[in-house]
């Protein structure tokens, strides 16, 4: 989950290389008073809620959060908690539009579970909510309980405060995005299609607010995602005694297949995403690069400018597939001609295209009879010959139109960034579902404050808060208000 690119992108985007001075503002947080407190209360009992897959239950709390939609007026029929076992439930709560509405719904995803974690590699226990300087800590308060709990919030409180969508907004808390047998997301879709049917979906686990120094610096906008794929290499050999060598060896055909892979480069190719994260970082940043990503985000791209950015490995990877050697291993003894060799090809393939595709490729060019490529189709990846990840739509105006808004008002200048990402999160599914994902909240992590999964998690509290106005704008913007 969450960005591989934040961190890369980061970098590029200091404030102060940045040059205006406008965007490194302290976060506005403008969360009323008795929502705050709603706010924590609601992170606290999902944080202290164990949703771990050895030994939680997210039917715990989505019942939990199911009750306080409820008490806030939400109908029985309005909200479900639904799965295929007792352990992992989902939550499914509608908040109806005016009657009339002709605009389809929107669906928020949001996963409830979480990474284990033991009590004694954290400084504090992970299941219990603390705050401590300034921070507040716990098993999924970046992922992805903050967002959970936010668009409860939100939800309760659009409806206290009387508003009406001008289309159905669907929260689906679910299970299983971490690991297990019951992923929500893919649950749901095979078995109550209906209920979550929506024409684009917003997914908080991918994207997000990048801040340094808790300064937001941009908006990563997850839109479109590589298909991740494993080739395993492998030549045979009789083999035979060293000191009596041949031409013929598994570890030269092998070694000789690599260096070929090594001399390849896919095509260059963008997709509506693509186009418009250079787009968005050429505005973003200064110099040659900025004019670079103008050149070739235009109508006949330079192939000077594809050369210069393809030398930057983020920007090589978000303009073709990449395939790379990742693993070796060959021969029995040092003194024995090898009998097998093998080698691991990692691939991430643009959104449109195949494993199967790809693997042609990787054949035609090693050409070599004795060198097999075969698709490793045993790991936990989503790569069978004929998958692929959906080609993009044009970005939805609406999503964007929204989320410019609500940027200007709460984070002035930042910029909004879409980004191809490799599948990590559940927007994999609703996008192949054709329900286009956008993912991003406005929940800020530091640059170098990535701790989701890993031991003491935390989110700044004030980043928390300004998360969930964030989210709590964006919603109502979305969906006619103002
Ligand atoms: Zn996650």
């Amino acid at each position: 989950m969450h960005t591989l690119s934040r961190a890369l992108v980061a970098a590029t985007l200091y404030c102060v290389t940045l040059g205006y001075a406008s965007t490194c503002s302290a976060q506005q947080t403008t969360l009323p008073a008795p929502d705050r407190i709603l706010a924590h209360d609601v992170f606290q009992q999902l944080i202290e809620t164990n949703t771990s897959h050895s030994v939680g239950s997210t039917t715990a709390a989505a019942e939990a959060m199911r009750k306080r939609l409820l008490d806030a007026g939400f109908t029985p029929a309005d909200v479900v908690v639904i799965g295929p076992d007792a352990r992992h439930g989902n939550l499914v709560a509608h908040y109806r539009a005016a009657p009339g509405s002709t605009k389809k719904p929107m669906l928020i995803i949001a996963h409830l579970d979480v990474v284990e974690a033991k009590r004694e590699d954290w400084t504090t226990d992970p299941f219990q909510f603390i705050e401590k300087d300034g921070f507040f800590y716990g098993r999924g308060t970046q992922d992805m309980k903050d967002s959970d709990a936010a668009s409860v919030v939100n939800f309760i409180r659009l409806k206290r405060e009387g508003f009406v969508p001008d289309r159905d907004i669907i929260l689906a808390l679910t299970a299983g995005e971490e690991g297990g047998e019951a992923n929500g997301v893919d649950w749901l879709l095979k078995t109550h299609r209906d209920l979550i049917d929506a024409g684009f979906a917003i997914n908080p686990d991918s994207g997000g607010l990048t801040t340094h120094d808790a300064k937001p610096v941009e908006l990563g906008v997850e839109a479109t995602e590589k298909l991740y794929a494993d080739f395993q290499l492998t030549a045979l050999n009789p083999g035979g005694h060293s000191s009596i060598p041949t031409k013929d060896n598994a570890l030269y055909h092998v070694a000789d297949a690599l260096g070929k892979i090594e001399n390849y480069t896919f095509p260059f190719e963008l997709n509506e995403v693509t186009r418009a994260y250079f787009v968005a970082m050429s505005k973003a940043i200064k110099g040659q690069q900025a004019a670079d990503m103008k050149a070739i985000a235009a109508a006949s791209p330079d192939p000077a400018a594809e050369a210069r950015l393809s030398a930057v490995p983020l920007y090589n990877s978000t303009m073709r597939t990449t395939c790379v050697a990742t693993m070796m291993s060959a021969g029995h003894a040092p003194n024995a001609l090898p009998q097998s060799a093998q080698a691991n090809v990692n691939c991430r393939i643009l959104p449109g295209h195949t494993p199967g595709e790809v693997r042609k490729k990787l054949t035609a060019l090693i050409a070599d009879p004795k060198v097999e490529v075969k698709l490793v189709t045993d790991v936990a990846s989503d790569s069978g010959e004929n998958d692929k990840s959906i080609t993009p739509p044009p970005l939805n105006k609406e999503v964007f139109d929204a989320l410019h808004n609500v940027v200007d008002q709460m984070f002035p200048g930042v910029p909004i960034i879409p980004e191809m990402e490799t599948g990590a999160s559940d927007s994999k599914l609703t996008m192949a579902a054709g329900i286009p994902s956008y993912g991003f909240s406005g929940m800020g992590i530091d640059d170098n404050d990535e701790r989701a999964h890993g031991k003491d998690e935390r989110i700044r509290v004030e980043s928390y808060y300004a998360g969930v106005q964030f989210d709590y704008l964006f919603l109502k913007r979305l969906t006619g208000g103002k």
